[in-house]
Parts: structure tokens; C-alpha cells; sequence
């Protein structure tokens, strides 16, 4: 009850300030600050047509969403409106940011950003582009999108050697619920054992006849298209790990690893500028942990961002920085009002309608 009726005020306060026009006024009284957008593909279907929905965003109604906040703010990178926010800038900023590095953000990111004249970060996995090869998530896709989310959560129930993952797939089975792919994704990324998960999903990609390298071709940027982006000058390149692991799972040498590794073949190949900003893998607050943040640091990121919402203002924690995640059915009137300052004018008031 109490969750709706949030959302429901959400709604009329939202609609309200987009509507009347108010979200101007509000914009000019609220201090500057940076909304960072995330988002991981544009819809197309050659490349990412495997991908969940979730993922994606029609190029029509990106362009919608970056004209509409663009005509009052200037679209920039998350590293230059971070620094721009830190030293004092007098107007607000809106920043788009990509994760992964799929294939798309080359082919129909990098031309809508041309037409709408802005900027974008790309948060770039490493091991696709050094290795051709994928992170588990997206066997996994490859296996729902071949078969469908049931077959595909039995297989892997019989297939993985952890009795207890094996166990919580089988009740999954047995209760059936209607989000049955985000479900068993959620064992698999938080319950079971890294390396009984990969090796079972190994061997199901193999015998249902998958090919590492083909599907790393299809849904990734090689390091041509990193480059293509990085010399339009319209793209700022960010690290995010090299293998897209859960950090916080992960012993503080480990992430230290996974954080520099990231970084030293981005600044290799593309200079200092590739290594500013940092994006946590999956991004929650129970994803990474302090030893995350003192790896991005000493690695020699300036800031990391997350994916709780929020917006960027002078105070905000550089490592902790937050971003409204975007997809096809985000309303604009959230993002409206989350660009202006409207939530966090509610909240100065000790109103918290978001989260
Ligand atoms: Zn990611």
C-alpha cells in the first residue's frame, strides 16, 4: 500500500512539473548537478535481438528522451560533468552512459548522437574485446533465447555439479513463476558457485552447439569500433572490469585485479582520457564493497558509478556516484524531473518518492 501510493505521488508530482512547464523554475532554484542516464544497447536486431528487453532501448525513443532533455541541458560525459559538478559549474548537465561495449553503440549510438549533437560514456568490459570471449550472462541469454527460460533453467539443474543450485532450480521449476528467466538468472548470479555455474553453462553452450567467438562477434565492439568511437570525439571510453564478475564476491586482490586490469588495456590502447570513469558490474550496493572502491581509486579512476538512482551533485561520493537506469518504458517526466531537481527538492522536504 504504502509502495503505491509512492508511486502514485511519484506520478503526480512528475507529471505535474513536465506538464505545466514548472520543471523550468525548478531547474533554476535547485544547485547544478549531473543525471546520469544507463542504459546497455540500442534495439537492433542483428546484434543484440538475443539480448532481454530490459537491455535495450529503440533507437526512436532514445533520441526522444536525449532531444527532449537536451533542449535545456547540455549532454555531455560522465567524466566531464562530474568534474564540471566538482569544480563549481553553474548550470546542470545530463550524461548518457552505455555499459558493456555491445556492438550496437557503434552502428546506431554513435550516428544518433550526431543528430542529436551529444555525448555518451561506454563502460567497456575488457576480456570481449582482448579475448573475443563473453561473461557466463550471456550464454545464458544465448541458451534462453535458443530453447526458452524453462528447458533452459532444467537443463542447467541437471547439468551443475552444486547440489543446492541444482535444488533451488528445481523448486523455481516447481513454482513456475511468470519471471522464470529473471529468476533463475538471479541463482545463478548470487546463489550458485562461480565455478560449478560456468562449467555446467560451458558445457550446455557446447552441446547445444555454441560458438564463443561467433557470439562475442555479434553482440560486441572489437577494438576497432572502441577506436571509431573514441576518434569522433563524441565518446568517452570507461573501464568495467575485465571479466564482469559480482566484485563484491571477490577477495580485495582479486577485485584490485579485475578494477586495473580494465583499465591498463583501455589507457594502452586509447591514452590517459580512456581512464576516468568507472562502472561497478551489475552496479547494486550489494555488488561492490569498500575494497571495490579503494581498487577503482588506486587503480586511478576519478569517479565510479552505481546503478541506484539519484543525480550528481557538488557533495556527492566521486566512487558512489548515481545513475537512473533507462529502457523503452521509462516515462519522461521521471527523467524530467530527476534532471531538474524535482526529487531531490521533495526530499529536502524529507519526501523520498524514489526507491
Ligand atoms: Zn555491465
Amino acid at each position: 500500500m504504502k509502495h503505491k501510493l509512492k508511486g502514485w505521488a511519484r506520478e503526480l508530482w512528475s507529471r505535474g512539473l513536465y506538464h505545466t512547464g514548472l520543471w523550468r523554475l525548478v531547474d533554476r532554484l535547485m544547485p547544478p548537478r549531473l543525471l546520469v542516464l544507463a542504459g546497455h544497447c540500442v534495439e537492433e536486431e542483428a546484434s543484440n535481438g538475443g539480448l532481454p528487453a530490459d537491455m535495450k532501448l529503440s533507437r526512436g525513443r532514445l533520441e526522444y528522451i536525449l532531444r527532449t532533455l537536451g533542449r535545456r541541458f547540455p549532454l555531455v560525459s560522465v567524466g566531464a560533468g562530474q568534474r564540471a559538478i566538482a569544480a563549481g559549474a553553474e548550470r546542470s548537465m545530463v550524461a548518457l552512459s552505455m555499459d558493456d561495449g555491445y556492438a550496437d553503440n557503434r552502428s546506431a549510438l554513435l550516428p544518433l548522437l550526431e543528430r542529436v549533437d551529444g555525448k555518451a560514456t561506454v563502460y567497456l568490459e575488457s576480456r570481449p574485446l582482448e579475448e573475443r570471449r563473453v561473461n557466463w550472462s550471456h550464454k545464458w541469454f544465448w541458451l534462453i533465447d535458443k530453447l526458452d527460460a524453462e528447458q533452459a533453467t532444467r537443463l542447467m539443474m541437471v547439468e551443475v555439479t552444486d547440489a543446492d543450485t541444482s535444488e533451488r532450480l528445481r523448486r523455481l521449476l516447481e513454482e513456475a513463476p511468470g519471471d522464470l528467466a529473471y529468476r533463475s538468472k538471479r541463482v545463478l548470479k548470487y546463489e550458485a558457485p562461480a565455478g560449478a555455474r560456468d562449467e555446467a553453462l560451458d558445457r550446455i553452450f557446447q552441446e547445444q552447439g555454441g560458438d564463443e567467438r561467433a557470439l562475442c562477434e555479434r553482440i560486441y565492439m572489437d577494438w576497432e569500433d572502441v577506436r571509431a568511437l573514441h576518434s569522433s570525439g563524441r565518446f568517452e571510453l570507461g573501464g568495467h572490469t575485465v571479466h564482469h564478475h559480482v566484485l563484491s564476491t571477490l577477495t580485495a586482490e582479486e577485485q584490485a585485479e579485475e578494477v586495473r586490469g580494465g583499465r591498463e588495456v583501455l589507457v594502452r590502447e586509447l591514452g590517459e582520457d580512456a581512464g576516468v570513469s568507472f562502472a561497478y558490474p551489475f552496479g547494486r550496493r550489494w555488488d561492490f564493497d569498500a575494497a571495490s572502491a579503494d581498487a577503482v581509486q588506486a587503480a586511478g579512476f576519478v569517479g565510479a558509478v552505481t546503478t541506484h538512482a539519484g543525480v550528481v551533485t557538488k557533495g556527492s561520493d566521486p566512487l558512489r556516484l548515481p545513475r537512473w537506469m533507462i529502457d523503452e518504458d521509462t516515462p519522461i517526466h521521471h527523467l524530467v524531473t530527476e534532471a531538474c531537481g524535482g526529487f531531490a527538492l521533495l526530499r529536502r522536504l524529507g519526501i523520498d518518492l524514489v526507491e
